[in-house]
């Protein structure tokens, strides 16, 4: 998907370096051990699934279609807890909804950065400040996401403003900052925002929001990922499709019809580039300084801490490298190996492995493939 994409990253002594995307390596690329090299496959025994482990996990909600939803259903259970904290305290919970007009021609490379500098305004603003100390907000949580339509990419920031009392003028409240979002905008580089720039929603959308959060990538572990390159391209709201969805167009092959586009394979591609380039590096939930505190949240874990998961696993047995090569060889071999497992039982292992050595690999192409030493990093 992403081989030979590098992206360049300033180094702490000024240079800059390209670097390979993490997630060309996610699942794929074994950790070097030396007591037992190779790769684990491994059961759960609380769901009852199998899985591999000893595997780098890229822990990105961007572009990995298999890490991004467990680190969003981690993520969407700890902003649940925090909201039913404010809420069994009296609070309120509002949902404010910020972005810009844009257009197909529009590129996120000149737009985005520009979108978080008009929201940094916007935050900064005495206006805003004093706005948030008279609804008595306790702080805020930050959620960017981005579909692609239409009129192009639109990012969009929803935040949830979280409110110490429930008071009856909340929204109209917040509502009177309009103007302020406009002129940061505006201020940005980015035109006039029109009636969808600003949003403010009472607690009901809020807390729907919160329910449905990361389930937006109709992605889930393997099995689901499986079920991407079976076909399943899940339109947008509106018309608009998430960059995972774009992915399910590469995967299948199947174009997809966004306003009067055709977006084909090639066009998915680029534009899935276009969007991972951007995007890479950036937190997708953030909470404002200190809140975690004020509501007793656990302190953060990394994505990528999340996406390892710490749940308890059987080692139920350990492929060579070259075992592990063989089901690289077979395209979704990864996901396929498990679903046999699923289907056969533990047991099923040194059969399932006699048997891939017997077929024809049909993905002899598979271009990445090395071991590496854990905490590399990037
Ligand atoms: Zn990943």
């Amino acid at each position: 998907m992403l081989t030979g994409v590098t992206y360049t990253r300033k180094a702490r002594d000024g240079d800059s370096r390209e670097h390979s995307y993490r997630v060309t390596r996610c699942h794929r690329n074994p950790y070097h051990r030396l007591w037992k090299p190779g790769v684990d496959v491994v059961a759960y025994p609380d769901t009852g699934k199998f899985g591999y482990g000893n595997l780098v996990t890229c822990g990105s909600t961007w572009h990995c279609p298999l890490c991004a939803p467990k680190i969003t259903e981690y993520r969407r259970a700890e902003l649940a807890a925090g909201a039913a904290r404010v809420i069994g305290q009296g609070g309120e919970i509002v949902m404010m909804t910020l972005t810009y007009r844009h257009d197909a021609d529009m590129r996120l490379a000149d737009s985005l950065d520009a979108f978080y500098t008009a929201r940094d305004k916007f935050f900064s603003c005495r206006a805003v400040k004093e706005t948030m100390r008279q609804v008595e907000a306790m702080g805020r949580v930050y959620s960017t996401e981005v579909t692609f339509g239409a009129n192009g990419w639109h990012p969009h920031l929803h935040v949830l403003v979280l409110c110490e009392k429930r008071r009856d003028d909340l929204v109209d409240r917040l509502e009177t900052l309009r103007g302020q979002w406009s002129r940061a905008v505006m201020k940005s580089g980015l035109g006039k925002i029109n009636d969808h720039g600003f949003d403010v929603r009472n607690g009901d959308y809020a807390a729907e929001y919160i329910a449905k959060y990361g389930h937006e990538p109709a992605v889930f572990a393997w099995s689901a990922a499986h079920e991407l390159t079976k076909g399943h391209v899940k339109q947008g709201r509106g018309g608009n499709v998430t960059p995972f969805d774009l992915l399910g167009v590469l995967a299948t092959g199947k174009s997809v019809s966004i306003g009067n586009r055709e977006i084909g394979p090639d066009d998915a591609s680029d534009l899935f580039r276009e969007y991972a380039i951007r995007f890479q590096g950036r937190q997708q939930l953030v909470w404002s300084k200190g809140l975690r505190d004020k509501l007793g949240i656990q302190a953060e874990r990394s994505d990528e801490e999340i996406a390892e998961g710490d749940g308890e696993r059987d080692v139920i047995g350990t492929l060579t490298l070259d075992e592990w090569r063989m089901v690289l060889g077979y395209k979704n071999g990864r996901g396929q190996l498990l679903a046999m497992l699923g289907k056969h039982g533990r047991s099923a292992l040194p059969w399932i492995i006699e048997s891939l050595k017997k077929a024809k690999p049909n993905h002899p192409d598979e271009p990445w493939f090395s071991e590496e030493k854990k905490f590399v990093g990037y």
